[in-house]
């Protein structure tokens, strides 16, 4: 049977049709397959597990067909979805992975990442992404009350906004080359599966004098985009 891999759904309650796209590929594909990996984005926003959005709860009931059937459902975060916690994984029944992830998928050593790590010559995320990783920041985020962190989601996704659609950042919002390959030889991996770029392709190359693939995941934006192995 096939392994399933998706990210940057984006889930939001303001695009019904995602959620839509979401519960059918849940039925159709997903309870028919060994296990379902998602690679973060799969929400546009998550302020805490306290959070009021409608997408969370729509989330949980179109995963019921999968828990029902028993079938495994990994998580890592993304860049927008970076605060989903324990408490709200273990009512998705997500299992929770570090990123980056090995895995052995059909008995190759693969390696699964955001992506967002990979992009290193965005200088002003990375510091961003540090500082927001960091225990302290969010234990301060998440004790603000719930108007506030919502406000201040609602002003990231502004500025990344304006920030993904000037096109001088667009070379700076795609993975480092050296960044790719130092990822796979830390962990000893020669098939690397991310989203966050939503430039879904494969790319084969060489690495180390063995071949290497690079295979990108597509975003839910216009349609649905999966990765069966
Ligand atoms: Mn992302």
């Amino acid at each position: 049977m096939a392994t399933l891999f998706i990210s940057d759904l984006h889930l939001d309650a303001a695009r019904p049709h995602i959620l839509d796209a979401f519960d059918r590929f849940i039925l159709d594909e997903a309870v028919h397959a060994d296990a379902l990996y998602i690679l973060g984005d799969l929400f546009e926003a998550w302020i805490g597990d306290d959070s009021a959005d409608p997408a969370g709860q729509r989330f949980l009931a179109g995963l019921q067909p999968l828990r029902e059937a028993g079938r495994p459902c990994f998580f890592l975060h993304g860049n927008r979805d970076f605060l989903l916690g324990a408490g709200y994984a273990r009512r998705a029944g997500l299992t929770l992975l570090a990123d980056p992830a090995v895995v052995q998928i059909g008995g190759e050593r693969t390696l699964l990442m955001h992506g967002d790590t990979l992009c290193t010559d965005d200088h002003a995320y990375q510091a961003f992404r540090t500082q927001s990783r960091a225990p302290a920041w969010q234990r301060a985020f998440l004790a603000r009350p719930r108007d506030e962190r919502e406000a201040f989601a609602r002003q990231a996704r502004a500025e990344s906004r304006r920030y993904t659609t000037d096109a001088s950042h667009s070379a700076l919002m795609d993975v480092n080359d050296d960044a790719v390959r130092a990822a796979l030889r830390a962990h000893g991996c020669l098939r690397l599966i991310h989203g966050h770029t939503h430039r879904p392709a494969s790319h084969r190359f060489e690495l180390d004098g063995r071949p290497a693939q690079r295979i990108v995941l597509g975003d839910w934006y216009e349609q649905e985009s999966w990765l069966s192995l």
